[in-house]
């Protein structure tokens, strides 16, 4: 007797209705794979049953159908895979290209978790498929089918035998019975290699329902798949557009990403924000105005709450601390000064991303703090290339000068003719003055001017 439904022994017919005397609430195909998992011992198998319970209640699992999976984007892009199709007997079928992964590359954007993330969505999608495929045959399906292709595979490849591992022990405790077939197409050279050390890890029932493939697979899948589920370059008719199983190319995300030209620039610079830390970068224009600019990129597509507010404008700042000065009001200023310095105002709100890139252009006089906040991350920390500027708006285009960060600028107000570097604070608590067409001596004499403007800058730590 095989344990299934409809093929119980006496003896396993009476574990199954103790079984569920125990758990009242549980179905009898459920029972069954637990049953199934430790060869009918009701005590093994109630423990099994009890861990799955309460795994499922304190992950949130049921929960991860409904929500977006971090980083499936890259996932997606990493791991060529499809959700195409039932095998004959009614189960969903998930394809994977394992062979094309880029596990050198795809360990710098996704972590084991990532990793282990995307396998409970993707086996929870399956348990959910298998409602279609029981439809289709009309009766029960709680077992999927899995296509492994392993064309590509190398040595390189066994950065990913830890994933199979975590794989392996999560599954054989969380989804017991869970896997109906699994067949390795195209395995290399390398691969017995492999195999010998992935059976370690699996029990002889999960072994038995993987079948290794020699050349002729494709009259081999045909037997157990219909044609029209099985993609045309594995012997099938399907030809879904852009491929069945779509590999996206990663070049451009090889070494951290490919940078924007921009950023190439050696204006540029690097910065690594480490866990639970803040990078900020205040930029100043005088009351003439100017254009800020702003663009970077976190390496590896890591994320990063970055924002862009206003700390001092022009209007509300400026110029009328200059009338309230006239009126020699000590006490109103300072009440006005300390309103303007609250005032804070977003020009980008507070955003988990791993790119960037804007612009502000201010009227008068303004202060923005450019801020890439990692105070979230526990443990990551986060390498930047980031380019910022200051440079004249097109109203004050005859005083503009060649070069980056250059703005027609003064530090007081009335002192319009003072030309001054535009000067960045960063979290160091450094000035640094961009590049400009200042002969040395020019560039010593404007920078304490430069400094002095942004005095306000506080370091960050
Ligand atoms: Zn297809």
């Amino acid at each position: 007797m095989s344990g299934f439904f409809g093929d119980l022994s006496p003896s396993q017919e009476a574990v199954l209705r103790e079984f569920k005397e125990e758990f009242g609430a549980v179905d009898d195909h459920t029972a069954l794979r637990f049953l199934r998992a430790r060869q009918f011992d009701l005590k093994h198998a109630a423990a099994l049953y009890k861990k799955y319970v309460t795994y499922r209640k304190e992950s949130g699992i049921d929960k991860i159908l409904r929500s977006e999976v971090p980083k499936a984007d890259l996932f997606k892009k990493f791991v060529p895979h499809a959700y195409h199709g039932f095998d004959k007997e009614g189960r969903p079928i998930y394809y994977e290209k394992t062979g094309a992964i880029d596990y050198g590359t795809a360990f710098q954007y996704l972590d084991d978790d990532d990793f282990m993330r995307h396998h409970l969505y993707q086996m929870e999608l399956q348990v959910e498929r298998c409602k279609e495929g029981s439809q289709r045959v009309g009766h029960v399906v709680d077992n999927f089918c899995s296509v492994i292709d392993l064309t590509g595979l190398s040595m390189g490849h066994r950065l990913a035998l830890k994933l199979i591992r975590a794989y392996a022990g999560h599954d054989q405790d969380y989804y017991p019975e869970r896997l109906g077939k699994l067949y390795i197409i195209n395995a290399p050279w390398v691969f017995p290699t492999f195999w010998k050390m992935c059976k370690i890890w699996l029990d002889a029932n999960t072994i038995k329902k993987i079948h290794v493939l020699g050349k002729n697979y494709k009259k081999e899948l045909l037997k157990f798949i219909p044609a029209e589920s099985l993609p045309e370059e594995y012997g099938g008719t399907c030809k879904c557009p852009g491929g069945c199983v779509h590999v996206a190319d990663v070049s451009n995300l090889k070494n951290g990403g490919a940078l924007d030209d921009e950023l190439k620039a050696p204006e540029a610079h690097e910065r690594t924000v480490a866990a639970r830390d803040t990078h900020e970068v205040k930029l100043s224009c005088g009351p003439e105005g100017g254009r800020f600019d702003w663009v970077f990129k976190v390496q590896h597509e890591r994320d990063i709450n970055f924002s862009v507010e206003i700390l001092a404008g022009a209007l509300d700042w400026s110029l009328s601390t200059s009338s309230l000065e006239d009126l020699n009001d000590e006490a109103a200023h300072t009440a006005h000064k300390e309103k303007a310095k609250d005032h804070k105002r977003y020009i980008t709100e507070p955003e988990r991303v791993h790119s960037g890139k804007g612009s502000y252009v201010a009227a008068g006089a303004t202060t923005i703090l450019l801020k890439w906040d990692n105070g979230y991350s526990y443990f990551t920390s986060k390498a930047m290339r980031i380019l910022t500027r200051v440079s004249a708006t097109a109203e004050n285009e005859e005083e503009k000068l060649p070069g980056l960060a250059r703005i027609a600028s003064s530090n007081k107000a009335g002192d319009h003719n003072a030309l001054m570097e535009a000067a960045v604070i960063d979290s160091d608590n450094t000035a640094t003055t961009a590049a400009s067409g200042h002969t040395p001596r020019e560039a010593a004499l404007h920078a304490p001017a430069a400094i002095s403007a942004v005095a306000t800058a506080q370091p960050v730590n």
